[in-house]
C-alpha cells in the first residue's frame, strides 16, 4: 500500500510524558480573580460590570456594581483606581480606563434616579452603626441589604465624614455625595445627625441594638515637630479643609507653604489657590519621585 501522508504517525507510546493516551500529568484548572478585582479595595466585579456596559445594559451593569459598593459616582471621581495598575491591558498599550467608566455608570443611575431594590426577607436584627463616613454608610447599606433593621449616629452636622469635610468639593460635588448618601437612607437606613457616641454600652442597651459597628475614622490631624511653630501661623490641613467646608475658611496670606506630600497636602494647596493665595509652595522633605501623592 502506497501511504500519501508526508508524515509518520507518532507513537503514542514512546511520545513524551504528559500527552497521549498514557498521560501522567492533567491540566489544573485554579480561578484566581482577575487582577484589577483583586485591586479594589472595594472588591467589586469589575468585569462582570464591564462586560454588561459593553452590551449597552446599564442598569445591570449599575446593579451589578453596586452589590459590592454603593457609590460609584463618588469613586469614579475620587477613588485612586488600583484597578487600572493591575490591568493586563497596560502591557499591551494602555490599561482600560475602569474609573471612567464606573463614574458613568454612577452618573447615570443619578439622572435616571435609580434606586436599590430593598430586601424581600427581614432578619428581625437591629444594628448601630456609628460614624457616617464611607465605612459606616457602605456598612449600614449592606446590612441593610441583607435585612437588618440600621441606624447610624454621626456626631457631625451632615453624613459623609471625610468625602464632606476633607475631599474638597470642586473634586467631589456635594450634589452627588448627597445624592449617593440619600439612596443608602431610601433603602430604609435611618442616619441620626449631631449625635455623638460617648458611651458605647449604654447606647447599645438603651437602642435595644443586637450589634454595633463602630467607623469613627480617624479626624486628629499629624502635627510635625517644627522649631518654634506656635510663633508662626500654622494649621493642620485637616482642619483648614474643614473650616472652608464650613464656610469658615481662615484669613491666609499671599505665599502659602505646605508641609507635606500627600493628597492631603495636594488638596490644602489647591484650596489655598481658590482662596486667592499668589503662591502655593509645597515642601516636602524627599524627592518628587518619592511624593505619595496621587493622580
Ligand atoms: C484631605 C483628604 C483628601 C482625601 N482624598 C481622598 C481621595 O481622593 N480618595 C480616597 O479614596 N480617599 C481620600 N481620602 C481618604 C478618605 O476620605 C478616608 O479614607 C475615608 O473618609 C475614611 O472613611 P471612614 O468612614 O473610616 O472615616 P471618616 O470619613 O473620617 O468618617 C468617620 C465619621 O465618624 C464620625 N464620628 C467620629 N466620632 C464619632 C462619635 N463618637 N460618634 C458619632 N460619630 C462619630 C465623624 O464625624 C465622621 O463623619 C482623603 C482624606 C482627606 C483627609
Ligand atoms: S475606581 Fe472603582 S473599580 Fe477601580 S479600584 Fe476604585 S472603586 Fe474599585
Amino acid at each position: 500500500m502506497i501511504r500519501d501522508d508526508l508524515t509518520l504517525q507518532t507513537d503514542l507510546t514512546e511520545h513524551g510524558q504528559g500527552t497521549g493516551p498514557i498521560r501522567s500529568r492533567r491540566p489544573a484548572y485554579i480561578d484566581f480573580f482577575p487582577p484589577c478585582n483583586n485591586a479594589c479595595p472595594a472588591g467589586e466585579n469589575i468585569q462582570s460590570w464591564l462586560a454588561l456596559t459593553q452590551e449597552g445594559k446599564h442598569f445591570e451593569a449599575w446593579q451589578k456594581l453596586t452589590e459590592d459598593n454603593p457609590f460609584p459616582a463618588i469613586h469614579g471621581r475620587v477613588c485612586y483606581h488600583t484597578c487600572e495598575e493591575s490591568c493586563n491591558r497596560g502591557a499591551i498599550d494602555t490599561s482600560v480606563s475602569i474609573h471612567s467608566v464606573e463614574r458613568f455608570l454612577g452618573d447615570l443611575a443619578i439622572t435616571e434616579g435609580w434606586k436599590f431594590s430593598k430586601p424581600k426577607r427581614k432578619t428581625q436584627k437591629s444594628i448601630l452603626v456609628v460614624g457616617a463616613g464611607p465605612s459606616g454608610l457602605s456598612a449600614a447599606y449592606h446590612l441593610a441589604r441583607l435585612g437588618n433593621d440600621v441606624v447610624i449616629y454621626e456626631a457631625g452636622p451632615i453624613a459623609g465624614g471625610m468625602m464632606n469635610f476633607g475631599i474638597p468639593a470642586y473634586r467631589l460635588p456635594r450634589d452627588v455625595l448627597k445624592t449617593e448618601v440619600a439612596r443608602i437612607e431610601d433603602l430604609g437606613v435611618t442616619i441620626e445627625l449631631g449625635r455623638k457616641v460617648t458611651d458605647l454600652l449604654a447606647e447599645k442597651t438603651s437602642g435595644n441594638f443586637d450589634a454595633v459597628f463602630i467607623a469613627i475614622g480617624a479626624h486628629i490631624g499629624k502635627k510635625t515637630d517644627i522649631p518654634a511653630r506656635d510663633a508662626n501661623k500654622i494649621l493642620d490641613a485637616v482642619t483648614f479643609l474643614k473650616d472652608v467646608e464650613l464656610g469658615r475658611a481662615p484669613q491666609i496670606g499671599r505665599r502659602v507653604a505646605i508641609y507635606g506630600g500627600g493628597n492631603t497636602a495636594m488638596d490644602a494647596a489647591r484650596t489655598a489657590k481658590r482662596l486667592g493665595a499668589e503662591e502655593a509652595l509645597i515642601i516636602y522633605r524627599r524627592d518628587r519621585e518619592h511624593m505619595p501623592a496621587r493622580f
